[in-house]
């Protein structure tokens, strides 16, 4: 009979990678359950939010929390304290803060994007390339390339002549 040797890992199954996954999914579940009740969609996959408590100006400010659509800052302890699983990443809270670098949002979208941001300014400049490359997208849309309008051109010239045939 072959002798099992000590160090070998047994294959199969991590039961850690399982547990670590159900917990991921479990916090999944929580975040949407929570979210749907605000009626706030989440436009980003994944994000992260830290507020720097020793600039904060804390209880002479909180901005941050009127701000936020989400509840997930709130006043506590004497401190603005974060509830993770509530923040959609949408950076109000950085546009209203009057303290630059105290609170900073990182965030990742769909297609793989990451956008980081701890400052109103920064937030704004974003916020502005974002829209602009939308705006351009749809003029585009209106506006078409040479080689594109003279596409749609023979196309529409193709379907009058089999409608007149
Ligand atoms: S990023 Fe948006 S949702 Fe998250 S804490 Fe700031 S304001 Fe609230
Ligand atoms: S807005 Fe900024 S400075 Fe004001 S309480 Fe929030 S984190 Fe602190």
């Amino acid at each position: 009979m072959p002798r099992k040797n000590k160090s070998e890992k047994p294959s199969g199954i991590d039961i850690f990678q399982v547990l670590i996954q159900t917990e991921k999914e479990a916090k999944q579940r929580k975040r949407e359950e929570l979210l749907a009740s605000f009626g706030v969609k989440q436009y980003f996959a994944e994000g992260t939010i830290t507020i720097n408590k020793t600039t904060c100006k804390g209880v002479e400010c909180k901005l941050c929390i009127k701000a936020c659509p989400t509840n997930a800052l709130f006043w506590k302890a004497g401190e603005v304290g974060i509830t993770k699983e509530l923040c959609v990443y949408c950076g109000a809270c950085v546009l209203n803060c009057i303290v630059d670098d105290c609170i900073t949002v990182s965030r990742k979208r769909e297609t793989g994007e990451t956008e980081r941001f701890s400052k109103p300014k920064d937030f704004t400049a974003l916020q502005h390339a974002i829209d602009a490359e939308k705006r351009f997208k749809r003029v585009l849309e209106v506006f078409p390339t040479v080689k594109e309008y003279l596409k749609r051109q023979k196309k529409r010239k193709r379907r009058k002549e089999s409608a007149n045939h």
